[in-house]
């Protein structure tokens, strides 16, 4: 890449609709960091002012503020490029769950380009809700336990996250039914990703 801006593609989709899976599974592919910004604030110690903060917003299913959400983002990955787990010259991003609003965007421009944006559609707001009740129970998550605090995350998807689509130009997006099983998803991911100018020229790099 010429510019100093980390390449990155975007997973968006709404709660539930599989962006983690996806996220993790590219993870392991050579040349791909998976980020998602959920499990880095769960992983954070409680104890701390932004661990309890997190509690806060994710319990009733808000978001966390900007400020501390990117400031997270930006720590980790100065953590992760000093360990040398994640090389951003010649690594590609995987966002998952960050950025979430347009607020968000503007202020990853600064250090990511978007090369490609993955839209796990799920219109069906019924098997959304019913994915994060079975998440419920098998990852013990809080803020999928209640169905009042399902809703409002599947509403602040529809008003603050859905819009950041738009703002990126059409021939980035991609839009994927996320009603498909999980293999099929990754499918269509992979068959895209292959095709892109980036990535080839990223991997052809790596090979040589
Ligand atoms: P999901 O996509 O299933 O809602 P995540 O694990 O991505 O779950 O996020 C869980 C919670 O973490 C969110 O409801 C929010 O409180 C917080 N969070 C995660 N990412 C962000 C973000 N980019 N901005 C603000 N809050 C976030």
């Amino acid at each position: 890449m010429s510019d100093n801006l980390k390449p990155a593609v975007l997973i968006l989709g709404a709660p539930g609709s599989g962006k983690g899976t996806q996220g993790a599974v590219l993870g392991q592919i050579p040349r791909f960091y998976h980020y998602a910004s959920g499990d880095v604030f769960r992983r954070l110690d409680t104890r701390t002012d932004l661990g309890r903060e997190f509690v806060e917003y994710s319990k009733k299913g808000e978001l966390v503020p900007d400020i501390f959400t990117v400031k997270l983002w930006k720590s980790h990955m100065d953590d992760i490029i000093s360990s040398r787990e994640y090389k951003p010259d010649i690594d590609i991003l995987v966002l998952d769950g960050i950025p979430r609003n347009l607020g968000q965007t503007k202020m990853l421009e600064k250090h990511v380009k978007i090369i490609q944006v993955f839209h796990l559609s799920c219109p069906d707001r019924s098997e959304l809700a019913r994915r994060m009740r079975k998440r419920a129970l098998k990852e013990q998550r809080l803020d999928d336990a209640s169905e009042t605090v399902i809703q409002h995350r599947i509403q602040t998807y529809e008003e603050a996250t859905k819009p950041i689509l738009d703002y990126y130009s059409s021939s980035l997006r991609h839009d994927i039914d996320a009603s498909q099983t999980p293999a099929k998803v990754l499918c269509d991911i992979l068959i895209k990703l292959q095709s892109l100018e980036a990535y080839q020229q990223i991997a052809g790099e790596a090979t040589e």
